[in-house]
């Protein structure tokens, strides 16, 4: 058994840094890349160093996971690709261009919201170069750094981790305090997780939008489908138009950072930045300024939870995927079909197991997809959106805000009267100390694997080397 846990978690260290660079370098290769070009798998990944050898060499390898579906999906779209052919090898799959683009001035269909916008008029120059840190020493970072300090929430004084997750940091992995939800589970009151009511889907896509967000927007329309989209920052720049489009067609709109690091890994000015100017470019191109966000990876702890929190006027609400245990976590991970290290059979029998899961629980439930690669489009509008339309016994499909019962204009500052969606700081309790370093500045933790009793750092070890497998793999 010790042999066991060691040799898996050498094994997810190695699985987790090419997990986390093939998403950063996935995410700005695939921003640069033209349309046309030709995306062939491993060779679209840039970057530098030991870490593209190391997603190189894993990806050339054959990818993990099943190659035949172990269930038959209750429908699937019939203009779909094959299955088997949706491969980090694949040939590209056409662009389509956006089905219609709304004009300055348009009214949006969120009530009280300001008019559209004009797109064209955002000009990249006036924000931070795309997919990197944003700069600490600006107007903007001093007025927001000031929002955070005005908030009253109390910003925990906990270590940044080190790049690698769990296991690089046995330490905060084994520091309950801080609640790290990416190798615990671990969630706060004021984090939302699931959706309230049984078999209701909260739909949710991050790190667009993207060469590919239109054909998945054409699917949605056709089936009356509406989602929320945690927006990356330096795609809102790049792509204002879909943007506006997805806000347009009553999607809803979402933080999820400049771009794209792992949140814990930052100082609290990193973080400010990260959300600050990724809630600017959204205001700027739609009028309105999101309320929720969703850290990258799922990389959260009460540092990163109370600065999105403090973020300005109504802060930003932190959105999860849901999680029953360990080893059931409601992640498709169709992300990693792009970078070779998943195949699209498995993320479909991942998409069963979810289904599984959903059946057998009370609440209903938030999954984790994307909408910046071909091949996750293709599998959510060919294969996981017709197979979830045709359930029995059916889904209530939703963005997140309305699988709250909440309607969706409290999804925006400037359209949330707070009657029913008041500031996420309301939701914070501030220990009597209210000290920075408070190890309990937030509500009750509650732990997604069950593991809140588990105190020995061995056990925590074990839990924590599981907790990653299921992240990385799953
Ligand atoms: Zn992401």
């Amino acid at each position: 058994m010790k042999l066991l846990v060691i040799a898996s978690l050498s094994a997810a260290v190695v699985a987790h840094d090419v997990h986390l660079n093939a998403r950063q370098s996935g995410s700005s290769s695939t921003a640069t890349a033209p349309s046309s070009a030709s995306r062939s798998g491993t060779s679209s990944v840039s970057g530098t160093g030991a870490a593209t050898s190391a997603a190189t060499s894993a990806a050339a390898a054959t990818p993990s996971g099943l190659t035949t579906l172990t269930f038959t999906p209750a429908s699937t779209n019939p203009t779909a690709f094959p299955l088997e052919s949706i491969t980090a090898n694949q040939s590209s799959m056409p662009t389509i261009p956006l089905a219609s683009t709304p004009a300055a001035g348009e009214t949006p269909p969120v009530s009280l919201a300001p008019p559209l916008p004009d797109a064209a008029a955002i000009a990249p120059a006036s924000y931070p170069s795309m997919d990197t840190r944003p700069p600490l020493n600006s107007p903007e970072m001093d007025q927001w750094r000031q929002e955070v300090q005005n908030s009253g929430v109390p910003i925990p004084s906990i270590s940044p981790t080190v790049a690698g997750g769990c296991p690089t940091n046995p330490q905060a992995v084994a520091d309950n305090s801080r609640c790290w939800w990416t190798c615990s589970g671990c969630t706060r009151d004021t984090d939302i997780s699931d959706c309230p009511d049984k078999l209701t889907w909260g739909l949710t896509y991050d790190d667009g939008p993207s060469f590919y967000t239109p054909n998945l927007l054409n699917y949605l329309d056709e089936q009356k489908l509406s989602a929320t989209f945690f927006v990356v920052g330096s795609r809102g720049v790049q792509f204002p138009h879909t943007l506006q489009e997805e806000y347009m067609k009553g999607h809803q709109i979402a933080v999820h950072t400049w771009s794209h690091p792992a949140l814990t890994t930052l100082s609290n000015d990193e973080i400010i930045a990260e959300l600050g100017w990724t809630k600017k470019i959204i205001k700027d191109v739609t009028g309105v300024t999101p309320n929720m966000m969703r850290p990258p990876f799922g990389d959260i702890d009460d540092r990163v939870r109370n600065i999105s929190i403090a973020m300005g006027k109504s802060g930003l609400t932190p959105v999860m995927w849901s999680r029953m245990d360990a080893l059931h976590t409601f992640d498709t991970d169709d992300f990693d079909v792009h970078g070779g290290l998943t195949t699209s059979q498995q993320v479909m029998n991942n998409w069963n197991a979810i289904m599984g899961n959903a059946s057998s629980r009370d609440s209903g439930f938030i999954v984790l997809e994307h909408d910046l690669f071909e091949e996750t489009v293709e599998l959510a509008t060919g294969y996981i959106l017709p197979d979830a339309l045709a359930r029995n016994p059916p889904l209530k499909i939703e963005p997140v805000i309305q699988c709250l019962n909440k309607p969706m204009s409290d999804a925006y500052i400037e359209t949330n009267d707070n009657s029913t969606n008041p500031p996420a700081a309301s939701g914070v309790v501030t220990l009597s100390s209210g000290a920075p370093g408070s190890v309990q500045a937030t509500g009750e933790a509650t732990n997604g694997n069950g593991a809140m009793g588990l105190s020995s750092p061995s056990l925590l070890m074990v839990a924590s080397a599981l907790a990653f497998l299921a992240v990385s793999q799953l």
